[in-house]
């Protein structure tokens, strides 16, 4: 055996990378919201080194756009799911385009009405920032279509960096 390989066994066991928890927003303002979801959360089940995806009840609020909220635009529905993977936080995302991808996602202006978009709102107790990924998700505290379905499945959740999920979103304003 080389040595590259030797050094990755300790004992008899292989090393292998830990699994981490990772949240993954999901939207949806086109087509069959929720049909869309369930086979997206399907997609995530078939990912290698992944299991235990849990996926929150959905829930629909008004489409923002850049200029605001559009109570004219399609309505959103989003949900959050956890998982536990050992996929590398690049690949994990690389997976979650392909998803969009395979759910008839286009790409045309900031924020415009889509079939699915699974964003990674964060990885483990990570902090990440490459020029494709930055984790946690800089606009996740702020979301409480994020925050409310993360908190449905975890009301113990935190946000690295940034403290408790609840008091996260205890602090955003209600547009009612
Ligand atoms: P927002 O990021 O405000 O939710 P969006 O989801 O509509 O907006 P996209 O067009 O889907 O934005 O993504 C733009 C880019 O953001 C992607 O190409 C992706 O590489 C990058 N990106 C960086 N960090 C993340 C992350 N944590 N999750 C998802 N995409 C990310
Ligand atoms: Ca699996
Ligand atoms: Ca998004
Ligand atoms: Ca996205």
């Amino acid at each position: 055996m080389s040595r590259r390989l030797a050094q990755g066994f300790e004992g008899d066991a292989p090393r292998e990378s830990a699994s981490v928890t990772a949240v993954i927003a999901f939207g949806s303002n086109l087509g069959d919201r929720a049909t869309i979801f369930a086979e997206a959360a399907d997609d995530l089940r078939r990912m290698p080194l992944t299991s235990d995806v849990r996926v929150a009840p959905a829930i629909e609020s008004v489409a923002i756009r850049v200029e605001g909220p559009d109570a004219d635009a399609p309505a959103y529905l989003n949900t959050v799911a956890l998982i536990a993977t050992r996929l590398a936080p690049s690949i994990l995302m690389s997976y979650l385009h392909a998803i969009e991808d395979r759910h008839g996602r286009e790409r045309r202006e900031q924020w415009g009405d889509r079939t699915l978009d699974l964003d990674l709102i964060a990885y483990g107790n990570r902090q990440i920032r490459t020029r494709r990924l930055t984790v946690p998700h800089p606009r996740a505290a702020e979301r409480a279509f994020v925050l409310d379905p993360w908190l449905a499945l975890d009301p113990d959740a935190e946000l690295p960096g940034l403290g408790r999920v609840a008091e996260l979103r205890a602090a955003i304003e209600d547009p009612s």
